[in-house]
């Protein structure tokens, strides 16, 4: 289509919708162009068309020369990128860009690929346009090719999916933007990842990826994959059949390159000596050595091709030394082919090994499970980092809920033609560095966290101002302006506003695509009553209850606030706010408003807090849960607090390794209970009321809890605060909370979510893919959890499941136990690398931790039907801000709207509007998910249907084009490459999508993204 003709389609497209108020949608009309992603590039011979030519007949040994750049770990990111601090570690991520791009175009032969955008980005910017023009070049005839392509390589143990989704996006989109389709990356590159996810393999399949690589998966596993010649695989990552497929590689040392071969000015191995007058004269020797680890290698794998990597950390800081080198190997090993070798060397990427053994008429073996835990050895157990750095991992967790609606409210803002006083790319680049496998992994140096704790600020400041510009621009009616917007610290129950003001209003903004309901709990100071009205003025009950000693001393806090307001914001709407007016009354004249009721505790007496649906008993002589009754069934359930001692090794050998920030290995498989008898009272008090019901329960001075239950809900939530953990003894400290039930049929099957999304099925002491030799009875049976984690009976009557408010380590020892690792201080470093003991401080003392674990029961067939939409609330935790002021009520509700909304409907209950954001191009990128996978729940679980017709008020669609999940590419110009398995009976739920827009299907946990332009039509206003 000519411009001229575009034109004049894009004339009579808005033609038709300003003639019509039915809704137009012409996807397919408007030039991909103008759907926001870049299709053009300067020449057409980049990606598989670049590929050097292999040998048939030949072991075909492809060079990948890489570069490991860790966005912070021993340094911080800015440290890494300038090359400071090379007393820690020489490295400077800069000069490895600058000494590349020059080499590269010494040989148009070489290659090399980069990996995290977060450098990559840093260094673009500081570059003229002569050198832009160069790299631009190199990209485009694929001599220089994006690999991965992330702000960083993420974790995929401790991360969200919606944080991998979105940290993918952040760097896909820019490459896309720069260089169009040849900076997009089609292989996927997570070579130093601790273990490697289902749901991420997932990811990437729906990101249009044609290959993963990797370094690390259990010792055993790899052992047994070489022997059998299956270290290359298909991974089938969901319920969707082939859609879902990802060609998968392990690569055979690591990341590095074979011993001996490393020519980097970071190495001291022998270059290459091809001068037969030198002394030093050593080609043929070093060439036979390399020829001999090529077929040693290829020994390991089912093709004529193997994958060497030709790197690790940081090298081509002098890149010169490397491709030098390389090009004799290469030039010297290829001369012998004459005298019958059978090896050919070549420059390579993974897309052209990808490419080449696509081309190879093979069925792959099928992989369905996924590669946790990680045991470098027979005791190093990779499964200490799922709980390290609590703190930190809660701040990631809410960063990521702040993120997304600050996404939401900027394009609010953008459709309605305001000016967005916060920049949400400051909060991007923040999560997306923070998604980095050393990042909120917890396995950086103290001085690097505290650096991405900095950073994750900004953006939460940058998104304060952002929801501040929201509500300027969504609730003034008669111009006037807002009051300022103010945030408080609930995380530590503290709130100036709340705490000193007479009256004030808080907003509540519910980023869920459906209503909401959600207790609020607001910090006050105590002996005041107070009065709660809801958007219409009407008074809402609300209930005063007591701050627990514990949350009131925590350190840091500088709260007078001694007791929590508490009151239900009822049926918030989706992605929308609602305010609530609160006003202060010493005289304790309001009704609706209650104190809770303290109970008095009899020794030795059971204690029980009771709402309509549930009912919780506390022994009374151990002072632990003891039953929990819902909907009339009462299950036995005991809940206590436990740690394991870490074993202070010495690392020298296998069975000397320290448990620290990557491993867990308690000393021994006994946990101890906080306390070694039970006779003290750990019950402190019992507080009951019309909203909430509370037991508060003291341990030890660093560990204490509160047990809450809420009218209308039928969790148990559970309150924890942990920490300063002692380490006086000597002793370093694993503790968890161990939930006993009475599901001992359960027996060592359990059930964990794979970043919040999937769920696996786990089975005590077993893999299901290998043959696995339990040798750390406790560490070795560790599973990441980021959502839920359950065990049940296996004919469904009894289910128990427990959610968590950040990354967690947790597992089921025995029948009808379930374990979370909720905090850790250790003494001893565990030697992989971070060289100091996991020991955070904070205020001067061991770092203490608040949090949250949330308790269903139920039968197994409703289960999902809980704890789903459960986990959604969790994640994403209503924004609350405030606004102190003194007008009354009714002069505020004349100045201010007190609800409104950005959708005009809920959409299904099993679909979350994943994504909405607005896009440099003035588009507008969303995402819909199914959130249930497939026989999860009798209803449910069935696809779904979503209709985009009129759900933004005021707007009609005017363009919709899906792309594949990172919004990078076009759904129907994406062509992955088709592989053949062992278990072909495996296809796909749906080949292609039936549906026309704007009704859209969802199959079960499928995600699709789209690409929307929008214009106002002020007749489809209200
Ligand atoms: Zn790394």
């Amino acid at each position: 289509m000519s411009n001229k003709e575009r034109r004049k389609m894009d004339r009579l497209v808005v033609a038709s919708i300003s003639s019509s108020l039915m809704l137009l949608v012409v996807a397919g009309l408007v030039h991909p162009s103008s759907g926001g992603i870049t299709t053009t590039s300067r020449s057409t011979s980049c990606g598989y068309q670049s590929c050097h030519a292999t040998k048939p007949g030949f072991i075909n040994v492809h060079l990948v020369p890489h570069t490991h750049d860790d966005v912070g770990w021993l340094k911080t990111v800015d440290q890494y990128y300038y090359g400071s601090r090379t007393g820690i570690q020489k490295a400077g991520v800069q000069y490895i860009l600058d000494s590349v791009v020059e080499e590269l175009q010494a040989n148009p032969e070489r290659r090399f690929i980069y990996v995290e955008m977060a450098f990559f980005w840093q260094w673009w910017e500081e570059q003229d346009e002569s050198t832009r023009d160069v790299v631009r070049d190199l990209v485009s005839q694929g001599r220089l090719e994006f690999i991965n392509g992330g702000w960083c390589m993420n974790d995929e143990a401790t991360t969200h999916y919606v944080d991998i989704i979105d940290q993918m996006s952040l760097g896909l989109s820019l490459l896309n933007d720069t260089f169009g389709e040849c900076g997009r990356p089609r292989i996927a590159w997570q070579i130093d990842p601790f273990g490697h996810s289902r749901e991420q393999a997932f990811i990437f399949s729906q990101m249009g990826y044609d290959g993963l690589f990797f370094g690390r998966l259990d010792h055993e596993d790899k052992k047994q994959r070489m022997a059998a010649k299956t270290m290359e695989m298909v991974w089938s990552s969901s319920s969707l059949g082939q859609t879902g497929w990802l060609f998968t590689g392990v690569n055979y040392n690591l990341y590095q390159p074979p011993p001996g071969f490393c020519f980097d000015i970071l190495c001291s191995d022998l270059p290459v000596i091809d001068n037969p007058k030198s002394k030093e004269y050593n080609v043929d020797q070093r060439v036979t050595e390399f020829l001999n680890y090529c077929q040693r290698q290829s020994e390991a794998y089912a093709t004529d091709h193997i994958l060497l990597t030709m790197g690790g950390d940081f090298t081509y800081q002098d890149a010169n030394v490397w491709y030098k080198n390389m090009d004799k190997l290469i030039k010297y090993a290829n001369e012998r082919q004459t005298n019958g070798s059978r090896f050919n060397l070549l420059y390579s990427t993974p897309s052209c090994y990808v490419k080449s053994l696509n081309g190879v008429k093979k069925s792959w073996p099928l992989k369905t499970d996924d590669f946790f835990p990680y045991g470098s050895d027979a005791h190093s157990y990779w499964t200490g980092y799922f709980t390290s750095r609590p703190a930190f991992k809660y701040m990631v967790r809410q960063g990521s809920n702040l993120l997304q609606a600050c996404k939401q409210m900027d394009s609010a803002l953008s459709w309605s033609g305001s000016t967005n006083q916060g920049d949400v790319n400051v909060m991007k680049r923040a999560m997306g560095i923070a998604q980095h496998h050393d990042a909120v992994s917890g396995t950086e140096k103290q001085a690097v966290v505290q650096d991405y704790q900095g950073r994750l600020h900004e953006g939460v400041v940058e998104c304060q101002k952002t929801q501040a510009s929201y509500y300027q621009s969504q609730l003034p009616i008669l111009g006037r302006p807002l009051p300022d917007v103010k945030f408080c610290q609930l995380n530590v129950s503290q709130c100036d506003v709340s705490e000193t003001s007479g009256r004030f209003v808080v907003n509540i903004y519910n980023s869920l695509a459906r209503h909401v309901d959600k207790y609020v709990r607001i910090p006050v100071a105590g002996g005041d009553s107070y009065q709660v009205l809801d958007p219409d003025g009407k008074v809402v009950d609300s209930q005063l209850i007591p701050i627990s000693p514990q949350v009131q001393a925590l350190p840091g806090r500088t709260s007078s606030a001694t007791e929590e307001l508490v009151f239900l914001a009822a049926q918030l709407p989706p992605i929308g706010s609602k305010s609530y007016y609160v006003e202060r009354d010493s005289k304790h004249r309001r009704r609706h408003s209650f104190k809770s009721k303290s109970q008095r505790l009899v020794p030795g007496e059971d204690h029980i807090i009771t709402t309509d649906k549930v009912k919780v008993r506390v022994d009374g002589t151990t002072g632990l849960l003891s039953s929990v009754t819902v909907n009339g069934e009462e299950y036995f359930v005991q809940q206590e607090f436990l740690w394991y001692p870490g074993y202070n090794g010495d690392n020298e050998s296998a069975d000397r390794r320290s448990s620290g920030a990557y491993i867990f290995r308690p000393n021994g498989t006994d946990a101890f209970p906080m306390r070694r008898t039970m006779t003290a009272a750990i019950i402190t008090a019992v507080y009951t009321g019309p909203l909430v019901q509370e037991i508060h329960q003291f341990y030890d001075s660093w560990v204490s809890q509160v047990i809450r239950i809420y009218r209308g809900q039928e969790h148990v939530e559970l309150d924890w605060v942990v920490g300063p953990v002692p380490v006086s003894d000597k002793i370093g400290k694993e503790v968890i909370s161990r939930v006993t039930t009475t599901i001992l049929q359960s027996d060592g099957t359990f059930y964990t979510d794979s970043n919040g999304r999937q769920t696996l099925r786990r089975e005590l002491d077993a893999r299901e893919s290998y043959t696995y030799t339990p040798t750390e009875p406790v560490s070795g049976n560790y599973y990441p959890i980021n959502s839920h984690l359950f065990i049940r009976d296996p004919v469904g009557e009894q289910q128990a499941t427990v959610l968590v408010d950040r990354s967690q380590g947790g597992s089921s020892l025995i029948g009808g136990l379930i374990e979370l690792m909720v905090h850790r201080r250790l003494l001893r470093d565990d030697s992989f690398g971070v060289d100091e003991p996991l020991d955070e401080t904070a205020f001067q003392q061991g770092l203490v931790v608040r949090g949250s674990h949330y308790l269903i029961l139920s039968d197994g067939p409703s289960s999902a039907g809980r704890y789903r939409p459960l986990a959604q609330q969790i994640y994403k935790q209503p924004q609350l801000s405030f606004i102190p002021t003194t007008l009354t009520f009714v002069d505020w509700r004349r100045l201010y709207k007190t609800q409104q909304q950005l959708i005009s409907r809920e959409l299904p209950e099993n679909v979350n509007l994943l994504t909405l954001e607005n896009r440099s191009d003035g588009s507008y990128l969303i995402r819909l998910e199914h959130i249930y996978d497939v026989g999860e729940d009798k209803v449910l679980s069935e696809p779904v249907t979503v209709s985009l017709k009129d759900l933004f008020p005021g707007f009609a669609i005017t363009s919709a084009e899906e792309t594949i999940l990172g919004g990078n590419q076009l759904k129907k110009d994406s062509q992955r490459l088709v592989w053949h398995s062992s278990s072909d009976k495996q296809t796909n739920v749906r080949s292609s999508h039936s549906d026309e827009f704007p009704d859209l299907d969802l199959q079960p946990m499928e995600i699709r993204t789209f690409i929307l332009n929008l214009v106002r039509d002020n007749r489809l206003d209200k």
